[in-house]
């Protein structure tokens, strides 16, 4: 029987379909759980909703923009901040956020003359700024404020600047889901292809569908452009407004997170032809094929093979003293999406550790069949889960550690279970060779740490053990290995930089190839209507 019923939801019979365990023969098509379905009433989800995947998940990490909402602040707050999508522009996106602040009476007498206020006055306190999106909520979708009318007006007063609407109320699907589409959409069909960029390389791509946490996507572009790829644009992390309105320029779309931002990508392809391939940032084997896999679709392969020899040589050493360290630990994978099958495998094969549980917020049926056939025999796969089946879970499967995001890692830690940050990272970037050894270095500290055993003790009864003095590393993790691995000499701990960007935002690159002759050069850059 493949469908897993959690004792706390016997009452919820409708949940018994969104788990399942994986077990011995058993083929996915028995044991696919429902995904991507409205909550069931009765149970409380942890999803997002669809104004915060436009504009969390998506809208805000473009960095040179004032993001707005239309609504209640209550809106605006929880997507702020939350989630560390930096910039190389002192991450102007990160520090400020806009709300119109609706109370009830803009509900009875409407918020339009509010809205065209709050623009202006937002504008003139950042004047350098000339871009802003602005973004729909439950509120102003029910009384029916025409934002698109106002930005035109206010475009028409102020011709210097641009501003993109999304129009993704938090109840326009199941989950934050429904946003991400609505934004792709919305940016296609509004702002793509009004901008010609300047091209630079024979080679140029649109990396889609990445979005800058802790700076993943800045590592990413630094191998891009070692390979001598101009990258045009970044779906958004870290990606500038003008740069994304020239995403039709690209030769190729190379996508990172296909749940999110699958849509523009395939928008583009019907639209201007350019091709579509997927690629993983993350793990060595992964990142490896994907350089590879570009490379040969610009028949440069040769300089992704030099950046992955030079990067495997410099940072495999280091993964593999983690591996040591982890091999066999209990791990709950239990991101929002896609992460469920870019990290399910891969964490096995290269960190050593057993993925005991896969679980989707808003991730699709696709998601889990991909997930669920990169674990092991056993694992237990859960669709949208409340928190009390988060603790069962955890109950019986005694994880050693849970990669979640910070609602249900709050409940983790109350519980004892260290919790990794998958959504915002501990200390990212994670994307990357040497981003994946800070993941298992972050890891190994999760599982390791003399904090998590002391939280076993209740101090208000137990006798605190006085005897121990401060646990070593020789005593925590490398008690039962023996010399050949703890006197490897080809291992080593990491030692990299706590911050390894500020090298790479310094850095130049070679120039390959000239740029394509100005016959075939596209217009030079030229914002138009801006
Ligand atoms: S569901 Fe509606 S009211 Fe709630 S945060 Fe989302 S947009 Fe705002």
């Amino acid at each position: 029987m493949p469908y897993h019923e959690f004792k706390c939801s016997v009452c919820i019979p409708e949940r018994k379909k969104h788990a399942v365990v994986k077990g011995p023969g058993e083929t996915l098509a028995d044991a696919l759980p429902l995904g991507y379905m409205n909550t069931i009433p009765g149970t409380i989800s942890e999803r997002g909703c669809a104004y915060c995947g436009a504009k969390h998940v998506i809208g805000t990490p473009m960095k040179d923009v004032i993001h707005l909402s239309h609504g209640p602040v209550g809106c605006t707050y929880d997507t702020w901040q939350t989630k560390r999508y930096i910039s190389d522009n002192d991450n102007f996106q990160l520090k400020y956020t806009y709300a119109t602040d609706m109370k009830e009476k803009h509900v009875i007498f409407g918020a339009e003359k509010m809205l065209k206020k709050n623009i202006l006055e937002a504008f003139k306190a950042f004047p350098k700024i000339k871009r802003m999106s602005i973004y729909q909520t439950c509120a102003s979708a029910l009384i029916g404020d025409d934002i698109e009318a106002i930005a035109r007006d206010v475009m028409a007063e102020l011709p210097d600047v641009d501003i993109f609407v999304c129009n993704s109320p938090g109840f326009r699907g199941p989950s934050q889901s429904g946003g991400h589409h609505t934004i792709n959409i919305a940016w296609m069909k509004d702002k793509v292809g009004q901008v010609e960029p300047k091209i630079t390389s024979p080679h140029v791509i649109n990396y889609v569908g990445e979005y800058n946490i802790q700076g993943d996507q800045e590592v990413m572009v630094d191998y891009f452009k070692r390979m001598g790829i101009q990258v045009l644009s970044t779906f958004t992390g870290n990606g500038s407004y003008d740069e994304l309105r020239s995403m039709h320029r690209a030769h190729l779309n190379v996508l990172e997170c296909a749940r999110s931002a699958e849509y523009i990508c395939n928008e583009l392809r019907v639209r201007y032809g350019i091709p579509r391939l997927d690629i993983d940032g993350f793990g060595f084997k992964p990142l490896s094929e994907s350089l590879l896999k570009i490379g040969l679709f610009f028949g440069i392969e040769d300089r992704a093979r030099a950046i992955i020899e030079e990067e495997t040589a410099r940072w495999k050493p280091e993964l593999d003293w983690y591996k040591e360290r982890l091999r066999g630990k209990r791990v709950c994978l239990w991101p929002g999406g896609s992460k469920l099958w870019h990290w399910a495998h891969v964490i096995h094969e290269e960190m050593g550790v057993e993925v005991v549980s896969v679980y989707t917020k808003f991730g699709h049926q696709g998601d889990m069949e991909k997930g669920i056939s990169r674990c092991e025999e056993g694992a237990l796969a859960i669709d949208d889960p409340n928190e009390l089946e988060g603790i069962e879970a955890m109950e019986t499967l005694k994880p050693d550690i849970i990669f979640t995001g910070k609602r249900p890692g709050e409940v983790a830690k109350k519980m004892r279970v260290p919790y990794l940050n998958a959504h915002a990272y501990h200390n990212g970037p994670y994307k990357g060779f040497e981003g994946w050894v800070r993941f298992a270095r972050d890891i190994y500290n999760g599982i390791y740490s003399p904090i998590h055993q002391l939280a076993t003790v209740d101090i208000s009864q137990d006798e605190i053990p006085a005897d121990r003095g401060f646990l070593t590393q020789r005593l925590i993790s490398d008690e039962k290995l023996g010399p050949e691995i703890t006197a490897a000499p080809g291992l080593r701990q990491y030692t990299g930089k706590y911050d390894n960007l500020a090298e790479l935002r310094q850095r130049k690159y070679p120039v390959f190839d000239a740029p394509p002759a100005p016959a075939e050069a596209k217009p030079a850059l030229e914002a138009v209507g801006a």
